[in-house]
């Protein structure tokens, strides 16, 4: 993978980490984006740049930097995401806006971005990472499960769109995931999700990254437009 290039969005920690170092580690030079501080070793396959993905702006100048530094940019990984959860009734505007315009809109400034040297090149892996609740939805979270809904049409949309161009755009719905975003839930919601999940246990971050790295590789040249869950059979 040497001369291959990648970016991760949220790649501080978590999931879009565990990304990123798997992508590294498989040879490729990956960008660790972050928005205000990140902690690691950079080096020839390991690099950072800086940028909210809320904002267009920040989108199309990182993907320029990464363009005008190493030619191109071959895989793009949409992970960066928050939630605000809180049942609709009580539900301020600005959790419902600030939900959509990092999840859904971030994906789509992201996109925009890259979709036109990956054109140009005639070859792109996207790989956005959605979320189970985006299939199924789930009470309090009617924000996080549209913005999540909406990265897949927005996905299974541009696939259509660029297939033709060997740009290939693929989500993957995590379930529940050993991470910062679900260490907040209560004894008591973890043992109530528990119970739907067949394989009896939280994914790892590793689940969700070795699923994007084979989306990204070569062995799934032909796979465009699907959502593949790493959810222990939950969906
Ligand atoms: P996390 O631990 O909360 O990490 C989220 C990452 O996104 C952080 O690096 C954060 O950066 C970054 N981020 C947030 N807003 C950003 C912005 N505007 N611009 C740039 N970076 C931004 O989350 P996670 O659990 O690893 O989840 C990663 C992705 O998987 C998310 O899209 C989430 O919705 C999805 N997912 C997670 C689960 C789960 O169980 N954990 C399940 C399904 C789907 P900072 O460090 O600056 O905050």
């Amino acid at each position: 993978m040497a001369d291959k290039v990648a970016l991760v969005t949220g790649a501080t920690r978590g999931i879009g980490r565990a990304i990123a170092d798997q992508l590294a580690s498989e040879g490729y030079v990956v960008y660790y984006n972050y928005r205000s501080t990140i902690d690691v070793v950079t080096g020839d396959y390991v690099k950072t740049i800086k940028g909210d993905i809320a904002s267009l702006e920040d989108c199309s100048r990182m993907i320029d930097e990464i363009v005008a530094a190493q030619g191109k940019i071959d895989v793009l990984v949409n992970n960066a995401g928050i939630t605000r959860d809180g049942l609709l009734m009580r539900m301020k505007e600005e959790d419902f806006d600030m939900v959509i315009n990092t999840n859904l809109k971030g994906v789509y400034n992201m996109c925009k971005a890259a979709v036109k040297p990956m054109m140009k090149k005639r070859f792109g892996k996207i790989v956005n990472i959605s979320s189970v609740v985006g299939i199924t939805g789930n009470a309090g979270q009617c924000n996080y499960a549209a913005s999540k809904a909406g990265v897949i049409g927005f996905s299974k949309s541009l696939a259509k769109e660029v297939a033709t161009r060997n740009i290939t755009v693929n989500c993957v719905a995590p379930g529940f995931i050993q991470s910062d975003m679900t260490d907040e839930l209560s004894d008591e919601q973890k043992q109530n999700i528990m119970k739907n999940i067949p394989m009896q246990r939280f994914g790892t971050v590793e689940d969700v990254a070795k699923t994007v790295s084979f989306l990204a590789s070569d062995n799934a040249s032909y796979i465009t437009g699907q959502v593949i869950s790493v959810d222990g059979g939950m969906v």
